[in-house]
């Protein structure tokens, strides 16, 4: 090692899903959203004006907190956002997970949280789920320095009922907990409306998934308006200038329909659970998902394999080699047309192995 080298952070970085991009692939590694954002965003794109560059953006996001505001009905100063969750999620770390104790996460769960916690220097343990892949609740209920979990969790889809989310928030009222709501819209009842209660709880969400906008990276936090303001601190700290003139306008579009948001999660869902059924019949097993990808383990065929097979016929889907979870491959649900040319490939793949 060179003497300038001992002095460098050393991190084990997260590794993202690929990206590839061929024409005739099918992509269902990263959770994205097979349709097209609602069409108010390419409205509001053709509408973007010379100044939008030219201009620094507003620091305080008004255009979006503002959207959220009225979309979510609740105070705007209950609003933070970023560049995706993922920079959210990082904020939140660095603001609110401070203490000697450690913070809990669950042993399975969003990879990206361990990797921010070494980042940070932050001390964490994360209990086990259960055989089933279930948090178990009770593990949250000792001495800590915080709590996040994503909630469907994340790579198993699990949703957990709000009545045992609240639990854990209700019991640890001395530090703050986070839930990150990647994937609840997909899902049932967001721990949004928890905020109101209890003034330690920040709910963290994104466009990426059910508003079909990955690739704008926009997120958001959701919580009590003394916990953005702790949040706000860092950021301006941090960069005041997050999030792009491009994205602030974009987003704020994209959450003013709301009826085109809730059909595209309806046929989201609707696809998840066709395809959950075929999925069964082809010998799979699974937890089931609330959210808009499926955990699935073949009784026979290592999940390994499967991977590599369909990635051969630019088929994506992810494969963590990691224990517990390197038996399992996590499908993203897609159009129904991509689901059928998944779903026949794999039928024939399995019944030539016999
Ligand atoms: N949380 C969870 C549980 C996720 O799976 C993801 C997607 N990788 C994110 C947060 C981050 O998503 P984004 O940064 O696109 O909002």
């Amino acid at each position: 090692m060179k003497k300038w080298e001992k002095n460098i952070r050393r991190v084990v970085p997260y590794t993202p899903g690929e990206q590839p991009n061929e024409p005739n692939m099918i992509k269902l590694n990263t959770n994205e959203n097979p349709y097209p954002p609602a069409p108010g965003v390419r409205r509001m794109l053709k509408e973007i004006k010379e100044e939008q560059f030219r201009l620094y953006p507003d620091p305080t996001s008004s255009v979006l907190t503002e959207a959220l505001a009225e979309c979510y009905h609740r105070p705007k100063e209950q609003f933070f956002v970023g560049v995706g969750s993922d920079d959210v999620l990082a904020m939140a770390f660095q603001t609110f997970f401070n203490s000697d104790k450690p913070i809990l996460f669950p042993d399975i769960t969003y990879s990206f949280y361990p990797v921010w916690a070494d980042l940070f220097r932050i001390p964490y343990e994360r209990p086990a789920l259960d055989k089933e892949f279930r948090v178990v609740k009770e593990d949250y209920l000792r001495e800590n320095g915080g709590i996040i979990f994503p909630n469907p969790n994340a790579p198993t889809g699990i949703y957990m009922e709000l009545d045992q989310v609240e639990e854990i928030i209700r019991r640890n009222q001395d530090v703050v907990v986070i839930v990150d709501e990647a994937y609840v819209d997909f899902a049932g009842a967001s721990a949004m409306e928890l905020t109101d209660r209890y003034e330690n709880l920040l709910v963290v969400q994104t466009f990426s998934k059910s508003r079909s906008m990955a690739g704008m990276r926009i997120g958001f936090a959701v919580g009590n308006p003394v916990l953005i303001r702790y949040l706000n601190d860092v950021k301006y700290s941090f960069n005041s200038y997050t999030m792009s003139q491009a994205a602030l306008a974009l987003g704020a579009a994209a959450v003013k329909d709301e009826d085109y948001f809730k059909e595209t999660i309806r046929r989201i869902v609707e696809t998840r659970e066709r395809t959950k059924k075929e999925l069964s019949a082809l010998g799979f097993r699974f937890p089931d998902s609330g959210s808009n990808f499926i955990f699935a383990s073949h009784e026979t065929c290592p999940a390994k394999e499967l991977f590599e097979a369909l990635r051969g016929h630019q088929i994506y889907v992810r494969y963590f080699e990691e224990p517990r979870v390197c038996d399992y491959l996590r499908i993203t649900v897609g159009t129904d047309e991509q689901m059928d040319a998944l779903l026949a490939f794999l039928r024939e793949y399995i019944n030539e192995k016999g």
